[in-house]
């Protein structure tokens, strides 16, 4: 959610500053700052108690010219019309930059998922798809889990489309059980995915992995498996993970003098990324303050938690030593910390480069669905290390041609491609 910022203005605005860096046709650039289809549609649902409330949906196809939409379903209270719209033209973005055959879309319900009980969350799936099964499906748009969604609920959103249809279709919906069509790796993807875009930006910037220092924020999906991939793949060191404290309402930093180990860590947190204080502290782990984390020594910064928590403010708070920041959440960082990282000489990793790992996994569902074969676990992140290592290196090669900023090579290297394939079409 961005607070006071309207999300959707500020994604045209990001669209309309790439566009003029472009030389982009204000009518081509007119059909790109807004989706191509928007739904808007209630819900009624049956709850336990006999009562019917009535839930808002929403569904936002922003750009299909490179294949079917798409993105996450979120259900969440603050939920909006325009949070979903910017999110759906965020999507084409990450998807384009990922070079992988999809556009963009999201959607929502208005819900707490916490306020209603299993088989009203259940009625309340089925209920979003009978609104737009028609409108989805393997060619036309494919939905994932998002903020507030589960497995479990696309279990039951693909049940209900494929009872609709009248014939099993697992690839309408992707981020699946792994028993019910889900692929191997997805759980690895998004932070391992990290890994691979630090890793080639540590041989542009001649950097020994093997020398180098790390430190996260968060210790969910996507900073535990940075974590591991961290010592794992590159053979670096944890200096600190950070993470949300569900009991103490509060975040702390947990660092060891001989460097974090993030498989221990993977046995002491819970499934919402809240590490246990106790038994990181038997096994020798310091805590400290939930902001320390962005002070500690190291070469590397990735922070995987939540959006602007790197911003003007604690910035300067870095170790002068750091040299690449790795954008694992979702817009972690502020526009004041860009031009902190610009004035600094620090390498930014913008987040739907560095983190399309988790999409472009969620591709790689569809496609076996598609193919009703599966691939091993090695097979899907073997994929997913070329996928990711070319679209770093497509990223990198348009920053060198352009003398642009990361971040704008990115939204120029896929807003290039969405033109392209809109041209190709005849549609503009
Ligand atoms: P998650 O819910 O699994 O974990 C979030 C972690 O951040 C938890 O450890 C939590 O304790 C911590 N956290 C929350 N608030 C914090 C705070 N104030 N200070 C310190 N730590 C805090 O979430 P995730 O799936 O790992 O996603 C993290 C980010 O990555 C989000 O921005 C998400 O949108 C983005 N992302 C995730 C994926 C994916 O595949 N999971 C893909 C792309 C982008």
């Amino acid at each position: 959610m961005a607070g006071q910022i309207n999300a959707f203005e500020m994604a045209q605005k990001q669209f309309d500053g790439v566009a003029k860096l472009l030389n982009l046709d204000p009518q081509i650039a007119e059909v790109l700052r807004w989706p191509m289809r928007e739904y808007s549609f209630r819900i009624p649902v049956r709850m336990d108690d006999g009562s019917l409330r009535v839930f808002q949906g929403y569904r936002v196809q922003h750009n299909d010219a490179r294949g079917p939409n798409k993105g996450g379903i979120r259900f969440h209270p603050n939920e909006t019309f325009d949070t979903v719209r910017a999110l759906a033209t965020w999507m084409t973005w990450k998807c384009a930059v990922a070079d992988i055959p999809l556009g963009g879309g999201k959607g929502g319900i208005i819900v707490d998922p916490s306020s209603i009980t299993t088989p009203e969350k259940e009625r309340l799936c089925r209920g979003w798809v009978q609104n737009m099964w028609k409108n989805i499906g393997p060619r036309q748009d494919v939905p994932a889990p998002d903020v507030g969604t589960t497995p479990q609920m696309m279990g039951w959103m693909m049940d209900e489309y494929s009872r609709l249809v009248g014939q099993y279709t697992p690839g309408v919906f992707t981020g699946k059980p792994l028993a019910g069509g889900g692929s191997e790796g997805r759980t690895e993807a998004t932070g391992y995915g990290v890994i691979y875009t630090v890793r080639e930006a540590m041989k542009h910037l001649k950097i020994n992995p093997t020398e180098s220092v790390a430190a996260l924020e968060g210790f969910g999906n996507v900073s535990q498996y940075a974590a591991i991939g961290f010592v794992e793949i590159l053979g670096g060191k944890v200096a600190c993970v950070s993470c949300w404290d569900r009991n103490d309402k509060t975040s702390y930093t947990y660092s060891h003098k001989d460097g974090v180990n993030p498989r221990f860590l993977l046995t002491i947190v819970d499934q919402y990324g809240t590490i246990d204080q106790k038994k990181a502290k038997e096994a020798g782990y310091l805590i400290e303050d939930g902001e320390k984390w962005i002070e500690k020594d190291c070469d590397v910064l990735i922070p995987a938690a939540i959006e602007g928590h790197v911003n003007g403010d604690t910035v300067k708070r870095m170790s002068k030593r750091v040299k690449v920041v790795a954008e694992g959440a979702n817009g972690p960082c502020t526009p004041e910390a860009d031009d902190y990282f610009k004035n600094n000489n620090i390498f930014n990793i913008p987040d739907f480069l560095c983190n399309a790992g988790g999409v472009t996994t969620s591709y790689f569902e569809s496609v076996q669905n598609d193919m009703n074969f599966y691939w091993t676990k090695q097979e899907v992140l073997e994929k997913l290390d070329t996928k990711m290592t070319m679209a770093f290196n497509a990223v990198l090669d348009m920053s060198e041609k352009e003398q642009v900023y990361m971040r704008d090579a990115a939204y120029m290297v896929a807003i290039d491609r969405v033109v392209k394939a809109m041209q190709l079409r005849g549609w503009i």
